[in-house]
Parts: C-alpha cells; structure tokens; sequence
C-alpha cells in the first residue's frame, strides 16, 4: 500500500543563530541560572528570588522575551537581555497525520535534525523526544540504528524538544488564569533518536526541568524512559530521576537479541533481568515496561511468548510487556509478523496474568518510525539537489 500524503506539511526555514557570546538559559539546573545570573551581575543577595521569578518565566509561562517578564525591573530586564537569550530547537518541518500525531523535524546548534513526535490519545498525549543526534547502537530493526552518531543533545535542547510541542499545542497557561489540569502534552517518553542512558547527565537535567513542579510540572510517573539496556546507568536512573523504566527487549534467547539489541553482547539477557528486579523498589516506581517488537518468524514465537514470561517470573519483576507491530521502513531487514500472530502471542503473555497491549501503529502516513522523517528528509534534499545538477543549477 503506498503511503498517503500527510494531512499537512509545514516547512520553516528561519535561520538558527545563538547571538554572539550570549548564554542560553534554558537547560541549566536552577544552581547553574543562579550562578549565571551572579556572574553577570545580579547581586548574589537577590540572586536565589531572581532565579525564581525567571524560572517560572520561562518554564510555567513559556516567555522567550525578557521584555515581557513584567514582575522584573526593566533596567534589570534589559541587563539580561544583554547577556542571556531563551533559545531551543527551530521546528524545521511539522507534519501532522490523519489520526492526530504530529511528527516534527527540529533543527539544533551545527545545524544537525532531530525527530520528536507527539501522540494524542483519549486520555493523554505522549511526547516521544530524542536524546542524541543518531545512535552509536546498531539495532537490527531500528531505523536511527543506521543513522550514525553525530552527539549527544543538550539538556537545553532535551528540554527544549518538550517547550518547541507546548508551544505547538498552545498549552503554555496564562498568568493568573485557573489552573487547567487537562493537558494535550501529559507525558514524555524518551524513545525517539539515541539511547538516553549514553547521554545520562544531560537526560536527567532536562527531565528534572520538566518534572520542577514551579515549570513544566510532569510527575515523574509520567515519564518513561526507553533503554535498550544500558545496565550500569540503570540502577543511577531510579536514584538520580526516578522515572518510569521502559526496555527494549525484544528476544527472548541471548542468540536473537546479539542479532536485534547488540548491546545485548555487552550485557546480557539475565544481566540485565538482573539489575532490571531491584529497579522499581529504588525508584519507587510501578511496572517496567518491555517493548516487544513483532518481527515475522523472527522473535514471535508461541516458545518466545513462554520464554519471555518465564524470564520476567523468574525474577519477579512487576512487567507489562507492550508488543509493537514492526513499523516497516524501506530496506528494512524484517517484516510484521501477522495480526493473528500478534494476538496469538499476546494472548499467552496475558494468560500468564500480564497486560499485553498491542501498540496501535500511529502516524503511518508520516513515517512516524523512529529516524524515519530525518531519512526522507534528507533523501528529499539529495534528489532536489540531483534534479538540480542535472538540468544545471545550483541545488542549494
Ligand atoms: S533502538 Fe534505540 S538504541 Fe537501538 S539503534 Fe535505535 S535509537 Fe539506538
């Protein structure tokens, strides 16, 4: 079936430029703004209550001018507008799906694109954000695995990921106006590009931004983050952000996940099991979540369904296991396993007392897989400059 054309597409080419020799607030820890703010002249008796007041600016309200920051001086206003700029990710194109998911591409410093995708559903809206521009795994069934390493993000551009689709969604409050408790982006999970425990300190900057309850004020249970099981950063994740744990999981037998994780080389299933048992006494958390994509004659298996109960029994981990009918891309080394196949396994792993959710595939007309949109992207540009070369012009 070919893939319909998005319901809209927004291109925005606006040049990204930090001015010279200024710093960017955002990202920084409240201890970082505060000894910004001192070292550019805010007297270290006021600092701590200005550290607040632009806090809460910038992240409850969503300002991006200083001018606006009405409970500021204005002389002390312009100071900082002197030295300081609010800045995240330039959306550079924005596509929005028939079902409401929304995939936009995000350009950040050097240059380099990032993919962020925001799922409505009845009862939430899930933002899935990257972590590093690329990935330096190789996931046989992962897109961005084939897209190399080129950094890790920022904090600032982490959390800017989260106020770029606030700003998308309209949902920055107004001052004084009744706290509305329904929110389009009520949850984050860190699935997009990269593996976020290789870009830990950042990773959990942002989110400990995000869940300030004086900003953006996400509980933490209300954040997942995905790792393909990184096990020396696990046990740091509960103690350091305490948010809810997702694993890639994925196979079941030590042979299939060197093939499908590699990671899995490094450490292994029962490793990671391991260290996966003591995780939610730690962070005080509820269930981990393991993703379980459904690869044809691959993993999908009624003896990987019995297999994959059996590990999580065996080690008493309080699970649910969230089966993702593979999101094909082109060149991909896997196909879907079936519906019936998919319900078949399902259907053991909740007879075994565990929810079993099958992902419902969004987005579809966007390419909403994971490093999907950066591929085409790009595959746009080289054609455009190919078309151009070839009848004679400049392509840029
Ligand atoms: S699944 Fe995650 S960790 Fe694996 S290659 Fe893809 S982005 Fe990297």
């Amino acid at each position: 079936m070919s893939p319909k054309a998005p319901i809209t597409q927004d291109v925005m080419t606006i040049p990204r430029k930090l001015p010279e020799g200024k710093v960017n607030l955002v990202g920084l820890t409240r201890d970082q703004l505060r000894a910004a703010l001192i070292d550019h002249g805010t007297p270290e008796k006021q600092a701590k209550m200005r550290t607040g007041q632009i806090w809460q600016w910038i992240y409850q309200w969503g300002k991006r001018d200083f001018a606006e920051m009405t409970n500021l001086a204005k002389a002390y206003r312009a100071q900082l507008a002197e030295h300081f700029v609010i800045e995240i990710p330039e959306v550079v194109t924005r596509q929005v799906s028939e079902d409401g998911t929304r995939k936009y591409l995000c350009r950040i410093a050097g240059g380099h694109e990032v993919e962020v995708v925001y799922i409505p559903e009845d009862d939430r809206g899930t933002l899935c954000i990257s972590s590093q521009v690329g990935c330096t795994l190789t996931c046989s069934f992962c897109h961005t695995g084939t897209q190399k390493l080129v950094r890790n993000l920022t904090a600032a551009e982490i959390v800017g990921q989260v106020m770029m689709a606030r700003d998308d969604l309209d949902e920055w409050p107004t001052p004084g106006a009744p706290k509305d408790e329904t929110r389009l982006l009520s949850n984050i999970v860190l699935m997009g590009m990269g593996e976020p425990l290789y870009n830990f300190e950042n990773v959990r900057d942002a989110m400990k931004i995000a869940m300030d309850p004086e900003g953006i004020s996400l509980s933490r249970r209300r954040i997942t983050l995905s790792t393909s099981g990184v096990v020396p950063e696990i046990a740091r994740t509960a103690e350091e952000i305490g948010c809810l744990l997702a694993i890639s999981f994925h196979a079941t037998t030590d042979e299939t996940r060197d093939v499908l994780v590699p990671i899995n080389k490094r450490w292994n299933i029962e490793e990671l099991l391991g260290v996966l048992a003591s995780y939610p006494n730690v962070s005080n958390s509820e269930r981990i979540t393991f993703e379980y994509v459904m690869l044809d004659g691959v993993n999908d298996s009624d003896d990987d369904a019995h297999r994959l109960i059996d590990h999580i029994k065996r080690h008493k981990i309080p699970a649910k296991i969230n089966l993702i009918p593979f999101n094909e891309w082109p060149g991909a080394p896997y196909k879907r396993s079936s519906n019936n196949r998919i319900r078949a396994f399902a259907n053991i792993i909740y007879q075994a007392g565990y929810a079993s959710p099958i992902r419902k595939t969004r987005g579809e007309d966007i390419m909403a897989a994971c490093g999907q949109l950066k591929s085409a992207t790009e595959r746009a540009r080289k054609s455009r400059k190919q078309i151009a070369a070839e009848a004679g012009l400049d392509g840029s």
